[in-house]
């Protein structure tokens, strides 16, 4: 038995908040526009998203402030400053913090006694305001899921269920600006949902097609993309969708939960870090399903591993002591990621992924 459930209307192509964005005109006269502190006022889309909002008649109130991986208090200080006001609807623009962000702070706006900690108590959300995503980068596809990902206090990085985005703008104009880093990183984090997903215990006929679609796509496009080139990064920003809706499915897997850690200890950015752990997660899975794992390899030429060291990924080494592994396995034992995981994971297992993948 399976469900497929993806309600965001998305629209794509050079110039779609122009041509297509008058639609937002139905959610209200009054938005807010949640978005980094400097990339979309360089990459065109907060200009042309500004510019959409004066002509069809909404005024706008911009918090620019949204850190990377959005901490729990990131999110509480906004709504202290936005909470006099009233908005109609919240759009989330950038990466995939600013998406994630809106996505949180469109509950805590509109049920206005709830904190940040209630966002991960199901039965407690039952109210928001619509959001609307554009994503400057092509990877999380957090335009297309339910999913916001916040750093707790105690530096967790935590993800909730909250709701779809009512309209994704994809517009590839956006992230032709991401630099060579930022196009790995982030097209590592979609090749990581591909491949996640179709691994998933909860992958599905419509998500196994869609991570398919997606894999082959950045198998033909992510090295070109890297370097510059336009068309290959607008097929990363489709394949970046495409992943994601898989995961709104699926949810992700170990490789995920085992990356949190990278990020958030080491600074490794997240499409990175996870990208780097999954082909050891992979091939564990040999045993369990390996009609899959075979599949996945075959769709990267033969070796995922082998294409990630092509693109570039493990350049760069990543050094962890034997104590940290020893505090990150205890977290990731306890992470609902591993519900989603083939396979018995034992804290000897994880430590031993952990080595593999890194220099320790
Ligand atoms: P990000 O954290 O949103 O942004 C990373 C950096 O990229 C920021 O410095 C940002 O600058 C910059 N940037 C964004 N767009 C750019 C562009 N077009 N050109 C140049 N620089 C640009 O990165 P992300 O990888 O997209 O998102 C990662 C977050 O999403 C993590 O918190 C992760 O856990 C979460 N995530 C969520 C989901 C989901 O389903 N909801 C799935 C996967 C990951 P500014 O700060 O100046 O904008
Ligand atoms: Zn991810």
């Amino acid at each position: 038995m399976w469900e497929f459930y993806m309600p965001t209307d998305v629209f794509f192509g050079e110039g779609v908040l122009s041509e297509k964005g008058a639609i937002l005109d139905a959610l209200g006269k009054r938005a807010l526009i949640v978005t980094g502190r400097r990339s979309s006022k360089m990459n065109g889309s907060l200009d042309d998203l500004t510019d959409l909002l004066n002509r069809i008649g909404v005024q706008y109130t911009i918090f620019d402030n949204v850190e990377e991986n959005p901490s729990f208090d990131n999110v509480t200080k906004a709504v202290e400053f936005l909470e006099s006001e009233t908005f109609d609807f919240v759009i989330g623009l950038g990466g995939g913090s600013p998406m994630d962000f809106a996505k949180a702070i469109a509950v805590l706006l509109k049920d206005k006694h709830l904190t940040v900690e209630d966002l991960y108590n199901k039965e407690k959300i039952n109210y928001w305001l619509p959001v609307v995503a554009i994503p400057t980068t092509a990877g999380t596809g957090s335009e297309v899921t339910p999913y916001s990902i916040l750093t707790d206090p105690s530096g967790n990085k935590r993800g909730c269920r909250l709701m779809f985005p009512v309209y994704a703008f994809l517009d590839p104009r956006y992230v032709y600006s991401m630099p060579g880093p930022l196009t790995l990183s982030t097209g590592v984090d979609a090749l990581s949902h591909a491949v996640e997903g179709f691994l998933s215990k909860r992958a599905t006929p419509p998500s196994d097609a869609l991570s398919i679609e997606a894999m082959k796509i950045i198998y033909r496009n992510l090295k070109k993309a890297i370097e510059g080139d336009r068309n290959a990064r607008e097929k990363m920003l489709i394949a970046s969708c495409l992943a994601g809706m898989v995961i709104a499915q699926t949810g992700t897997t170990l490789a995920h939960a085992m990356g949190y850690h990278l990020t958030i200890e080491k600074g490794i950015k997240h499409g990175r870090a996870t990208g780097i752990i999954l082909p050891f997660v992979m091939e564990t899975m040999k045993g369990e399903i390996p009609d899959r794992v075979d599949t996945v390899n075959k769709i990267f030429g033969g070796s995922l591993l082998k294409f990630l060291r092509e693109v570039g990924l493990y350049e760069e080494k990543v050094i962890v002591t034997s104590d940290e592994i020893e505090r990150w396995v205890n977290t990731v034992l306890k992470a609902k990621h591993i519900l989603n995981t083939p396979g018995i994971f034992t804290p000897e297992k994880i430590k031993r992924i952990y080595g593999e993948a890194l220099e320790v």
